[in-house]
């Protein structure tokens, strides 16, 4: 008698379900591994994300050719700084990297398939259905939404909690090279946004606000396209006359008000049911402003596969220690990460109080900079150089040092385990 085939299906065909994916196939986890994307091939909401070299690395540990993939596609934005109203802006060091959702999703599929694992685009939900049905294992990779967390929701007791504020994902063709936090004064309260590179010629703008904002500006009634005016018009003085675009996925109707949302917050009670595992939004979310969302979504994938290598997919005993074993290995990294954007998120909803009367944008800095953990007090004086150009560009050199040493060790790293 021949073995049954066994089969991975991923739910989702963003970073988690992606990554699965590759992992599933590197580590020989299933006969079979297919994706069920419900979006067709090339489209996706939102516009760039930023990660740092932790990424990378853990990415060239799991599979070189797609930390590879991923840095050729990658660009750098270089130090962050904090702009109020249009004062003289502060300069708060640092540097990271970004990419567009669709660059990193092509890569990713392409990268599954050319490991063996099938992706479906433009899945119907019979489609899904097909791919589940059987399944040793099914990823549900399906987002903040997932629609496989609500079917399990008696078990897996998702907590999801809305935040106050509205925020829009936006692009824009300005070169926001450098990170900015920008905060512009209304007659209805402060609206900020988050601008940064991730491609040649666009960049990220995500705008946010706090409820009574947003409606006291009529930004919840007024259709998209003054919308986009009216944002384009608070941050001029930033866009250099550029102009600020919806994804195509997010367009309204004519007419119709722009997207505007609000974010979730979603924790799991378990993080499995039996087969069913949850992996990314699905699983967690952390507030878009310490940008770690996709690489906790990287990460559950690599965990998953990883403790899903070598297992006995017949064996709900081995599935199911698994499936625990990653999703404490996961909580793990997710506590503190969670906790900072829990503090970063208040920082932002207690700053709209205080902003207007505070005269000392360094301060707020140094507020900005701290919002997520503590910085020990050297960093102040740190910050303070920063204000200087010529102790900037140093900093800045030194960044630019620190990132290719760091590329150059995992290339020695990994030297051993290249394919
Ligand atoms: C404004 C904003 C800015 C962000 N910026 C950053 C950042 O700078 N850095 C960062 O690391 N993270 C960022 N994030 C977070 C990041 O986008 C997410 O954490 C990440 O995309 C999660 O990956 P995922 O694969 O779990 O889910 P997703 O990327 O949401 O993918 C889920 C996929 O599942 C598909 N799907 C859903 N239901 C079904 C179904 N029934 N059948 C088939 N397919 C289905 C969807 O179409 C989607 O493609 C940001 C998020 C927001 C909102």
């Amino acid at each position: 008698m021949t073995a049954r085939r066994r089969r991975i299906a991923c739910v989702g065909g963003g970073p988690a379900g992606l990554c699965t994916a590759i992992g599933a196939r590197r580590a020989g986890v299933a006969d079979e591994v297919v994706v069920v994307e419900r979006d067709p091939a090339g489209v996706t909401h939102g516009w760039g994300v930023t990660f740092w070299d932790e990424l990378l690395d853990a990415l060239h540990r799991h599979d070189p050719p797609t930390e590879r993939a991923l840095r050729a596609a990658a660009v750098v934005w270089d130090g962050q700084v904090l702009q109020v109203d249009r004062r003289a802006p502060v300069f708060l060091g640092g540097s990271g990297y970004a990419v567009g959702r669709h660059a990193l999703l092509a890569l990713l599929a392409d990268r599954a398939r050319e490991l063996g694992a099938e992706v479906r685009f433009d899945a119907t939900a019979a489609d899904v259905e097909d791919a589940v049905d059987g399944a040793d294992v099914v990823v549900a990779g399906d987002g903040v939404a997932s629609g496989l967390r609500r079917h399990h929701a008696e078990r897996l007791g998702a907590d999801v909690r809305e935040s106050g504020h509205r925020y829009i994902w936006l692009g824009s063709p300005h070169p926001f090279t450098t990170f900015t936090f920008a905060f512009v004064g209304t007659s209805a309260g402060w609206v900020w946004c988050y601008g940064y590179v991730f491609g040649s010629d666009r960049s990220t703008v995500v705008v946010e606000c706090a409820e009574a904002t947003w409606r006291g500006l009529g930004l919840d009634t007024m259709p998209a396209a003054e919308c986009l005016l009216t944002l384009e018009r608070l941050f001029a003085h930033l866009l250099d006359g550029a102009p600020l675009w919806i994804a195509p996925t997010r367009r309204p109707p004519d007419g119709a008000p722009a997207p505007w949302v609000r974010f979730r917050r979603v924790d799991n009670r378990r993080w499995h049911d039996g087969r069913v595992v949850l992996a990314g939004d699905a699983a967690h979310t952390t507030h878009f402003s310490i940008g770690s969302g996709t690489t906790l979504a990287l990460g559950d994938a690599m965990a998953l596969t990883r403790r899903l290598a070598g297992v006995d997919l017949g064996c709900d005993a081995s599935v199911e220690r698994a499936l625990a074993a990653y999703e404490a290995e996961r909580r793990a990294v997710l506590r503190p990460l969670q906790a900072e954007a829990d503090r970063s998120t208040a920082w932002f909803t207690g700053l709209t109080d205080g902003l207007g009367g505070r005269p000392d944008d360094l301060a707020l800095g140094w507020s900005l900079a701290r919002r997520c953990h503590d910085e020990p007090a050297w960093r102040w004086y740190l910050l303070r150089a920063t204000q200087v150009p010529a102790l900037r560009a140093l900093r800045s050199s030194a960044e630019s040092v620190r990132r290719q040493v760091r590329a150059q060790r995992r290339e020695l790293a990994g030297s051993g385990r290249r394919s």
